[in-house]
């Protein structure tokens, strides 16, 4: 299955190693750097650094001041930076706008996504989120967003990759022009990865364009893409792949015998025990695919969702 080529990420500039925390230094993260920028074109932006703070410069955080959640100086409460950095987050919507995904840098009072310190009168609490991320997140809902700790997880890597390529893949159709079968089309082929997430949200997904709407093309596509994207937050279990692999399983009845269906039940029997990766029963099914095409699973990308060199389903 091809890939969309051009997929652009926006990234806390700190992480591609560019010098502009406020101690001069930097947080290079390797993985996205080495890896993922084979893949992803990024969009580097430090929002402090935009607003005009200097490099170095006085630490700034979150305060809880009656209820109302400020970024402020450590040193010098009376800098108060929060409408500042929330406005600069809105100048950016023409570029954040082209974005299929967005890696921000932890526990940032500016670019943190979740859990960020929120000082008060006694002990500071981590459930801030950074005023240019909450900004982000608002103006863009379905944008894939993560950050670069929480990829240290197989699992979250692996949702947050999926989810940046359904969404490349998205827009590249949104840009081309789609009509209601093009839509019907998108969802066949991504049915069986809505389904290894939650077999209900999946179906439901499905009914949006399977039901006789009223609304315009451009509102149930939108419809769609929120559900979607909702849907693609819910991590894939072991049980959803499970589920998932016997569906695909089950287009082979006819073109394998028994020894094969066996060895393919054994494996997807040992995934599900955790004695194997993901990785091996899908390999099988590829195998089995190759020898018995299928119309309807060629064009799935559940068997290929992301490209295989970034070895996602290797460890989960
Ligand atoms: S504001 Fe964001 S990009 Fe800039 S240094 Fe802090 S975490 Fe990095």
């Amino acid at each position: 299955m091809t890939q969309p080529t051009s997929i652009k990420i926006g990234i806390s500039s700190c992480l591609l190693g560019e010098k502009v925390r406020f101690d001069s230094g930097h947080k290079l993260n390797k993985y996205a750097t080495e890896v993922l920028g084979g893949y992803f074109e990024f969009v580097p932006f430090c929002p402090e650094v935009s607003i005009g703070l200097t490099i170095p410069r006085a630490p700034i955080r979150l305060v809880d001041i009656d209820g109302d959640v400020r970024c402020v100086g450590v040193k010098d409460a009376s800098i108060d930076v929060t409408d500042a950095l929330k406005a600069k987050a809105d100048e950016q919507v023409h570029w954040h706008q082209d974005l299929c995904g967005y890696i921000l840098k932890h526990s940032s009072p500016s670019c943190g996504m979740e859990r960020v310190k929120v000082y008060n009168k006694s002990m500071p609490i981590k459930n801030g989120v950074g005023i240019y991320a909450k900004q982000l997140l608002e103006n863009f809902p379905n944008l894939p967003v993560e950050e670069e700790g929480r990829l240290e997880d197989p699992h979250l890597r692996e949702n947050f990759i999926q989810r940046v390529f359904v969404y490349a893949r998205w827009r590249e159709m949104v840009e081309q022009g789609y009509t209601i079968g093009q839509l019907q089309k998108f969802h066949a082929q991504h049915k069986y990865i809505f389904m290894s997430h939650d077999q209900t949200l999946a179906k439901e997904l499905g009914a949006l364009l399977a039901q006789n709407v009223k609304d315009s093309l451009e509102e149930v596509a939108q419809q769609y893409v929120t559900a979607m994207m909702q849907l693609l937050k819910k991590m894939a279990s072991k049980r959803g792949h499970v589920n998932t692999l016997k569906h695909i399983q089950g287009y082979l009845k006819r073109a394998l015998d028994s020894e094969d269906k066996q060895e393919l039940n054994d494996i997807i029997e040992q995934y599900r025990q955790g004695l194997v990766p993901l990785i091996v029963p899908i390999t099988l099914l590829r195998h089995h695919f190759r020898r018995n095409p299928d119309e309807y699973i060629d064009q799935s990308f559940y068997l290929s969702p992301h490209p295989s060199e970034l070895m996602l389903l290797n460890r989960i």
